[in-house]
């Protein structure tokens, strides 16, 4: 292998890159990235930024020792195809980056409500959606937050925080049950009230209100919320459609095996972009942590041209909201006995383990980062 193209330059694209260098490629580098920027970190982007305690500066994810990756940078412009008897990623300025192999790490792209656009409407993935948003946070006190996954949560924690009016609206009967189980999704639901958060459950949004500028937020059951910012925090889909016949299959997510090896020989893809076999399933983990971990393991596999290694570590995630640091690994399935084992959830503060058939199956804490480091060691791979 002579060359190598990533394809989106973000956390997993330069997590392949370094890999890459790191496990002795020494052929032609060049990573395509649909953002202008060099790779910058999300997570801040809901927290410390609309906060006003962070800036772009804080973003960045190079060191310095990144000069070394001798790649050639492609920034501000997306890849439009893959033409895999080629082996050439397609450019939208019409040029094309010949590779023998290629690691998609395109990300994802958040889910927009329907209706035409409207001024104060914002999503939350990129610098620009959270430089927008937390400007639009001075233009007015009113402010609902579609959706109470990871987004919602942590744009209302911030809104609390910034003393602005917040409603969360949630489509299901509670939010983050689907992750955390219903009776620990209850407790961390509990902190949205405790900020002052209204936190609306079993109900979507019918459609919003208002002529060039959102005015309210009209419910499924009828009901009016005043608003003079809406977040939506509706969940991201994979940004894969720029593979459209190119031969890799996709699923809501680009369908690996266990090593990120996609169905064209010579492609992995990792981080968000992409759903790995686990033994319990295939996943799209859209986490931080896998978006770090993925890529030393696709790269190897890239290099060996066969599956020589697979991941398997058990998913992780934190969330930053009401002050407090919500910490989850494993995985939790149905009928899970769940225990808490430190601490109080009155106190917004305990860790509670997810039992199945005797063994530790999940871990989660609230604020208890200590006993979570002890316990995630339980989980078995
Ligand atoms: P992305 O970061 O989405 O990067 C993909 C890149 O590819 C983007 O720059 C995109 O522009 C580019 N791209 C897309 N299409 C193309 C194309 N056709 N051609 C070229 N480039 C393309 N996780 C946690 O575990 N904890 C947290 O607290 C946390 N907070 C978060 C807060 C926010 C606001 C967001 C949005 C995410 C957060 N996450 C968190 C999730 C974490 O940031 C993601 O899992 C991680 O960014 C995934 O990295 P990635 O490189 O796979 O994808
Ligand atoms: P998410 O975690 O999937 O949460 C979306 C939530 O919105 C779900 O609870 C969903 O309910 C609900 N929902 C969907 N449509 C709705 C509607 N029309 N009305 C009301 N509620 C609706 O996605 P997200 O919070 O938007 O985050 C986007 C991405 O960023 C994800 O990849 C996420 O992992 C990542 N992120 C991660 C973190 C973190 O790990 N700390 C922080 C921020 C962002 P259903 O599930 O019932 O559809």
């Amino acid at each position: 292998m002579r060359s190598v193209a990533v394809v989106g330059a973000s956390l997993a694209g330069l997590g392949a890159a370094r890999a890459l260098r790191a496990q002795g490629f020494d052929g032609a580098l060049t990573l395509v990235g649909a953002e202008p920027h060099p790779p910058y970190d999300r997570p801040p982007l809901s927290k410390a930024v609309l906060l006003g305690t962070a800036g772009p500066a804080d973003l960045d994810l190079c060191d310095p020792a990144d000069a070394d990756l001798a790649a050639e940078w492609r920034l501000g412009v997306p890849a439009t195809g893959l033409d895999r008897h080629r082996r050439s990623v397609l450019l939208a300025d019409g040029t094309e980056v010949r590779a023998d192999g290629v690691v998609v790490a395109t990300g994802a792209l958040p889910r927009r409500l329907p209706g035409p656009p409207l001024a104060g409407v914002h999503v939350l993935r990129t610098r620009e959606d959270a430089a927008a948003l937390r400007g639009a946070l001075t233009s007015g006190p009113r402010v609902v937050v579609v959706g109470g996954g990871f987004i919602g949560a942590e744009a209302a924690s911030a809104c609390a925080a910034l003393g602005l009016d917040t409603t969360v609206v949630e489509a299901a009967p509670l939010p983050l049950a689907g992750v955390l189980g219903a009776e620990m999704a209850a407790h961390c639901a509990d902190l949205h009230a405790a900020a002052g958060v209204r936190l609306l459950c079993g109900t979507g949004v019918a459609r919003l209100l208002g002529t060039g500028r959102v005015r309210a937020v009209e419910l499924a059951d009828g009901r009016r919320l005043p608003a003079d910012t809406v977040v939506a925090g509706i969940g991201a889909v994979p940004a894969a459609d720029w593979l459209a016949g190119s031969g890799v299959a996709v699923a809501d997510g680009v369908v690996c095996d266990g090593g990120g090896r996609t169905s064209v020989p010579g492609v992995v893809a990792v981080g968000d972009v992409a759903r790995w076999r686990t033994p319990g399933g295939s996943v799209r983990a859209e986490h931080w942590t896998a978006a770090v971990e993925q890529p030393a393991v696709a790269v190897r596999n890239l290099l060996a041209g066969a599956t020589v290694a697979e991941y398997r570590r058990p998913p992780y995630f934190w969330s930053d909201q009401y002050g407090v640091r919500v910490q989850f690994a494993g995985r939790r399935a149905p009928g899970d006995t769940v225990r808490v084992v430190e601490g109080d959830p009155a106190q917004r503060s305990f860790a509670a383990v997810y039992e199945r058939a005797g063994a530790a199956a999940a871990v989660l804490a609230v604020d208890r980062a200590r006993a979570f480091t002890r316990l995630r060691r339980t989980l078995t791979a």
